[in-house]
């Protein structure tokens, strides 16, 4: 794949999605644009979106599979386990403290206490009083329930639900059994190996000749729907929870890249334009994840860390998410006229964290898990109503965030592995 060319015309691709839906908003009660968004762009969009998810579960679990083999050792495969963890919470933390900082700074909330009488409030009180009837509501899910469900008993069944945590948890059992089997397993290996390289064929064509025109379409009728006129009363919400973003994005990955990985931060950022544009346009971390590892391997991180680091990324990494949540506790607070103490504060950080930790990386998730943090200060959770609206716009740019906080993470460990394989041959070399 010309990497490059196919980048440009994913851009191109972006911003005339933005620039016709937003003129396709304007007149979004017309019948024709209503068709058009409904039978052109909604339907190419989607196509497009299937074609990526079809791929995302057996791409997730072949690329474990292979990983943990290509690791070669379950105990090492602990230790990149520790420092991918240790990675993913500091930079969550952080995140979470760049978007209350700004909130504390700018108070996009005050004088805007009239929003908790609108009407989305009380609607979003109805969808919450919804959920709690449903037994499973991912907000509500129990420590305990988190970490037993962590355990496929159907293996199958994990597969065609997508739960991504319970496919990686089979796949590095699988990549294990692999490597403890040895040369009787070797069939199995190279059938992975294979199934691999085939995945990664059809990965490459449907980018090729779906993705510009696909980006086009979901961007277009997610712009119809959503246009800026909605956000004009929440403006400065919008822009803090922009700006944070965009910090995050350019200073601490930037930074991490630089300084922790020894990568060019600009390069880094080119490489993985396929990937930002799809994570925007689908709003999905999932449906990134299998273009997303080919861009990294490509950049040269070593497949194994990649295959390993970012599914598990896409999963519980969700720094933009936080960022969001951040921001939004503060606003929710400043319009209910809450006053959060220090304490409540190190809550929000903690319970963000924990929330972006169990949010899926779906379109619209990180949302629902706002409610937990808010219930943890005592904030009205229906209030999530007010941003609702505008959460959509939201959550492309974040979702971008997300899967890049996963990229720099697997850049930042391939490079320690590299220079780890490097000491050991030269002090093999020296004796
Ligand atoms: N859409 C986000 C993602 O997939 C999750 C969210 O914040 O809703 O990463």
């Amino acid at each position: 794949m010309k990497t490059k060319n196919l980048s440009i015309k994913i851009v191109i691709a972006l911003v005339l999605g933005i620039t016709v839906g937003s003129i396709c908003n304007i007149y979004a009660h017309s019948n024709f644009v209503t068709s058009i968004d409904k039978y052109a762009f909604n339907v190419v969009g989607q196509i497009f979106l299937n074609l990526i998810f079809m791929l995302v579960v057996p791409v997730v679990f072949v690329s474990i599979v292979l990983g943990v083999v290509g690791v070669g050792d379950p105990k090492l495969l602990g230790g990149i386990g520790a420092k991918t963890l240790a990675f993913f919470l500091s930079t969550t933390a952080i995140a979470i403290c760049i978007g209350i900082a700004l909130a504390l700074i700018f108070k996009p909330g005050a004088g805007h206490s009239d929003l908790l009488n609108s009407k989305d409030v009380t609607k979003y009180q109805q969808t919450l009083n919804k959920q709690n009837e449903g037994q499973d509501s991912a907000a509500k899910q129990t420590f305990d329930q988190t970490l037993i469900n962590l355990f496929p008993k159907n293996p199958l069944q994990a597969m065609s639900e997508g739960n991504m945590l319970q496919i990686i948890t089979f796949a590095i059992f699988i990549g294990v059994g692999i490597i403890m089997v040895g040369s009787k397993a070797q069939v199995v290996h190279r059938f992975f190996e294979q199934f691999n390289e085939v995945l990664m064929y059809i990965i490459t064509m449907i980018m090729n000749l779906f993705a510009p025109i696909g980006t086009f379409g979901l961007v277009a009728h997610a712009f119809t729907g959503a246009g800026f006129g909605a956000i004009k009363q929440l403006g400065l919400y919008f822009v803090l929870v922009l700006a944070a973003l965009v910090i995050h994005f350019f200073i601490v990955y930037g930074t991490a890249v630089k300084v922790l990985g020894k990568h060019s931060p600009l390069a880094f950022f080119k490489g993985f334009l396929p990937a930002i544009t799809l994570g925007f346009s689908a709003s999905s971390s999932n449906a990134a994840l299998p273009v997303s590892m080919n861009c990294t391997k490509k950049m040269g991180v070593r497949p194994e860390i990649a295959s390993f680091v970012q599914p598990l990324g896409a999963t519980i990494n969700m720094d933009g998410t936080a960022i969001m949540q951040g921001v939004a506790t503060i606003f929710i607070a400043q319009i209910s006229g809450a006053h959060l103490s220090i304490l409540q504060l190190i809550t929000v950080v903690v319970i963000a964290v924990v929330a972006s930790i169990g949010t899926a990386g779906v379109p619209g998730v990180g949302l629902i898990m706002l409610a937990m943090v808010l219930n943890a200060v005592g904030l009205n959770p229906a209030a999530i109503g007010i941003i609702l609206g505008i959460d959509r716009l939201l959550d492309m740019t974040r979702t971008s965030v997300n899967i890049t906080g996963d990229a720099a993470c697997a850049l930042i460990i391939s490079k320690a592995e590299d220079k780890k394989i490097e000491n050991a041959q030269v002090q093999h070399a020296h004796s």
